[in-house]
């Protein structure tokens, strides 16, 4: 076997109880590597273009990559590809954690699972010994407690994936949750719901094995050179979290504020910052497997109005959305609103998107007092933001129901003009980057595979602070300028594609990590001689390959777009107040620099290039 690879995939069919074992070859590994390159080649081969998300053939896929359980450094995460229930189009989303390399150490690459289970159940891994497991007794629990009552039954030093109420009532902004009150999430695109419509509510995994890397001196060695440069470049990531730099932020007008209606507001971003945190509610630093630099925030606090809080501790998007975005500038109160989703299991960005949506709609009295439940939704009132994410989490009937369905479908069952603020691409809702601050996030957000996400080319930081020399970006680039960001955007997109199929957390380009060593990594796990070139073009290829399975259900330029908000309103105040982003030219010369036509296809000469011939015959 390859080096890297476990070797063996598991096939799981809910519905016939059937449990078998596949093996990739290696030409479709080097083609696709793993991860959500090889995940997203599986679903696109085996589930047709027009299944419901919800429908039992539809695919909900775990994948890790080559890499995952190695010495390579923050290697711990994993990738969960689906068809999504809230965009109904290409859907992936990652988690940290110890959930992957617990896998990739049980003898397995990934679980791909199919069918419905006709009640309750959970999957128990242990070296590669599988069970389906009854999980009645489970159905209802919230995640942390599942993650406990999981562990009990099969071996507390398991790693749990699971879901929580919210994902067993569909809610189309569900997540899932693993390693239990370190609350690490496959956040976005509603996958937890996919795995509630499988009757699915855990995947527990215990695994002692060890993973073969072609060259482990070799690795070591590098490992061991870079390892000091990466944790003292990454310092500030790790003192404060992904919210040290929310200041920053708000002065650039990079945070959403008032569902993003606002320019400027320093003071709740300096009582929501990660510096704030340290010297009030934070009690540890989370590190995923493998990871040397601990970006994870850890809180504990008791307090009269919110309890007891203890666990996973707010990430910057969290802060970002369910406080700023919806007016809310009280640490403890965000805090004990992370923990409230991730114990019913709901997407943190979508949850806070949908709060603020429905506050706006409630000042334009589109929702009265008796259609929130009872809940005055005025912003910035604490009280408003936990009721209404108890109300989505249990998916109570009226707006607690409507609001786990997204904003897009809010909206138009609210109607009026509510469209307007319904913050959202594809039908997924903007994380906490706004594109009026960096223009490359606008191109990015507007033709990024699963909707509006900032992950799939993170190219606001090399609008920031970071560079990308190996790529012909040696400088930071201009953040409100049209120049070169078809040629940015679309190689950090195929970049993250690599980053996502090789199961490497991004934030290691924070420590100064640049994609010729991921290249140098990966040969010396996996005895490969890749170059640089083959490596972007296989990125590339995974780009485009997810573009085709969009393509497949009907997305094209006119779906390429961003929320009116976000393309005309100036904000008029704050580091960003009369930028907007110039979407329509951006995305011609993308199109262009991509091989695409104006409607946003691939050419035959492209399709070609790529080796996508099979996947392209229907275009
Ligand atoms: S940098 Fe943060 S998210 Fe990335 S692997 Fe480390 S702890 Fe996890």
């Amino acid at each position: 076997m390859t080096g890297g690879y476990a070797g063996k995939i598991l096939k799981i069919d809910l519905s016939k109880k059937k449990i078998h074992q596949w093996r990739a070859d290696e030409a479709l590994l080097r083609k696709f590597i793993g991860g959500s390159g090889l995940a997203a080649k599986i679903l696109f081969d085996e589930t047709a273009h027009s299944v419901d998300p919800f429908d039992p053939e539809n695919l909900l896929i775990f994948m890790t990559g080559p890499v995952t359980a190695t010495r390579v450094p923050l290697s711990g995460r994993y990738q969960v590809v689906s068809k999504s229930p809230l965009t109904e189009i290409y859907g992936e989303s990652d988690s940290g954690g110890s959930w992957g390399p617990e896998l990739k150490k049980a003898g397995f690459d990934g679980i791909i699972i199919s069918g419905r289970a006709s009640k309750p159940v959970y999957i128990w891994i242990s070296d590669r010994d599988v069970e389906l497991r009854d999980a009645d007794h489970l159905w209802g629990m919230d995640t942390y407690e599942t993650d406990q009552a999981v562990k009990d039954e099969t071996d507390e030093n398991a790693v749990v994936s699971c879901i929580g109420p919210a994902g067993e009532r569909l809610a189309r902004i569900a997540c899932i949750i693993n390693d239990g009150k370190h609350g690490r999430a496959a956040a976005r695109c509603g996958l937890g719901a996919v795995m509630g419509s499988k009757r699915l509510k855990a995947i527990s995994v215990r695994g002692t094995g060890r993973i073969e890397v072609a060259d482990p001196e070799a690795l070591e060695d590098s490992v061991k050179e870079l390892a000091p440069s990466i944790i003292e470049n990454a310092r500030n990531m790790h003192d404060y979290g992904t919210s040290g730099g929310m200041t920053t932020m708000e002065y650039l007008g990079d945070i959403p504020i008032r569902n993003w209606l606002l320019g400027s507001w320093e003071e709740g971003a300096e009582k929501l910052s990660g510096q704030t945190m340290a010297k009030t509610i934070l009690s540890g630093r989370y590190y995923c497997s493998g990871c040397i630099i601990g970006c994870g925030r850890e809180v504990s606090f008791e307090d009269e109005k919110y309890g007891r809080v203890e666990g996973a501790g707010p990430e910057y998007e969290t802060l970002a959305m369910l406080g700023t975005n919806c007016l809310v500038d009280d640490l403890k109160a965000v805090a004990k609103a992370n923990e409230l989703c991730n114990r019913y299991g709901l997407d943190t960005i979508s949850t806070g998107a949908a709060v603020a949506f429905a506050m706006e709609a409630y000042e334009h009295g589109l929702i009265s007092y008796e259609e929130a439940g009872e809940i005055r939704l005025t912003w910035g009132k604490v009280d408003a933001l936990l009721g209404m994410i108890e109300k989505i989490g249990k998916r109570e009937d009226g707006l607690g129901w409507l609001l786990g369905e997204g904003v897009k479908r809010a909206s138009e069952k609210i109607g009026g003009v509510s469209a307007e603020f319904a913050i959202h691409v594809k039908g997924l809702e903007l994380p906490a980057h706004d594109p009026r601050a960096y223009y490359s996030q606008g191109l990015s957000y507007a033709t990024s595979n699963r909707g509006a996400c900032h992950l799939q080319s993170l190219s606001h930081i090399f609008e920031r602070s970071v560079t990308l020399p190996d790529l012909g970006f040696p400088e930071v680039q201009e953040r409100h300028s049209l120049n070169r960001k078809d040629e940015l955007v679309t190689k950090a997109q195929n970049l993250m594609c690599m980053f996502d199929s090789l199961k490497v957390c991004k934030f290691i380009m924070f420590g100064g990590v640049k994609p010729s060593t991921l290249v140098e990594w990966l040969n010396l796990v996996t005895d490969w001689n890749m170059n640089l070139e083959e490596f972007m073009r296989t990125g590339e290829r995974i780009y485009n390959l997810k573009r085709l399975y969009n393509l497949r259900e009907g997305i094209s330029r006119k779906d390429d777009v961003l929320p009116p908000r976000i393309l005309i309103h100036k904000k008029g105040e704050g580091g960003s107040a009369e930028s907007l982003p110039p979407l329509g030219e951006m995305l011609s010369r993308y199109y262009h620099y991509r091989g695409w036509n104006e409607l946003g296809m691939p050419s035959e000469e492209k399709i070609k290039e790529l080796e996508l011939e099979e996947e392209a015959k229907f275009l």
